[in-house]
């Protein structure tokens, strides 16, 4: 492992507001670069879990770049729809990435598996892995989930993707309805940052 501070770095996502959560991590000095500046398009993500598929992009980003590379891969688990929408949480969106759409699909499938699931408790969780790529070829990867429930219908607009739907643990309200600053003192992406802070 590079005992050197990183001091370089390529945000390996090509999905905004996932960049500006990383950001919102990451040491202010720190000299960022994005995909979209240096033109590099995603890569295939053919992985099985969060943790392939996040070193898939942080490898493929840091190969094309020749930059230290931090990739993410996150998604929403359900428990009654055996863990979808999974890896395929942003698949679920399609290729413009609408939520509206991703939400309505689940929402529809929730319908499917229950139809007195608004007045239940529908456990969920989002998970993330990051991982770093040095150029080299030395890499890094760390897990942080966070538990909560499903929200019967859409609440706030801060945040992106499936943050209107998700009621964090021991929260009344969902990430969308949080301050940016109080869903990054609980989420998945803060912890699991946490374990890879030391590397800047
Ligand atoms: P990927 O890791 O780029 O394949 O996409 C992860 C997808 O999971 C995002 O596009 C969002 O749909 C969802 N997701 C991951 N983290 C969050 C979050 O913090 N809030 C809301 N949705 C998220």
């Amino acid at each position: 492992m590079s005992k050197k501070k990183i001091t370089n770095l390529i945000i390996g996502s090509n999905n905004l507001g996932k960049i500006r959560e990383i950001k919102h991590l990451l040491p202010v000095n720190l000299k960022i670069y994005t995909p979209r500046k240096l033109n590099i398009k995603s890569p295939k993500e053919n992985g099985k879990t969060f943790k392939e598929n996040s070193l898939i992009k942080a490898k493929f980003f840091s190969r094309k770049s020749k930059l230290v590379c931090l990739a993410d891969d996150s998604g929403l688990e359900i428990n009654i729809l055996k863990k979808k929408p999974g890896i395929f949480s942003s698949r679920w969106a399609g290729k413009k990435g609408n939520f509206n759409t991703a939400i309505k699909k689940i929402f529809n499938q929730l319908n499917k598996q229950d139809k007195n699931w608004k007045k239940k408790k529908i456990k969920a969780r989002f998970v993330c892995v990051l991982s770093i790529y040095w150029p080299e070829g030395k890499n890094f990867s760390s897990m942080g989930k966070i538990e909560g429930f499903i929200s019967s219908n859409k609440k706030g607009k801060n945040g992106f993707g499936y943050d209107p739907i998700f009621i964090p643990i021991k929260k009344k309200i969902t990430f969308a309805q949080m301050l940016p600053k109080e869903k990054f003192k609980i989420d998945h992406r803060s912890r699991a940052f946490k374990k890879i802070k030391k590397f800047f």
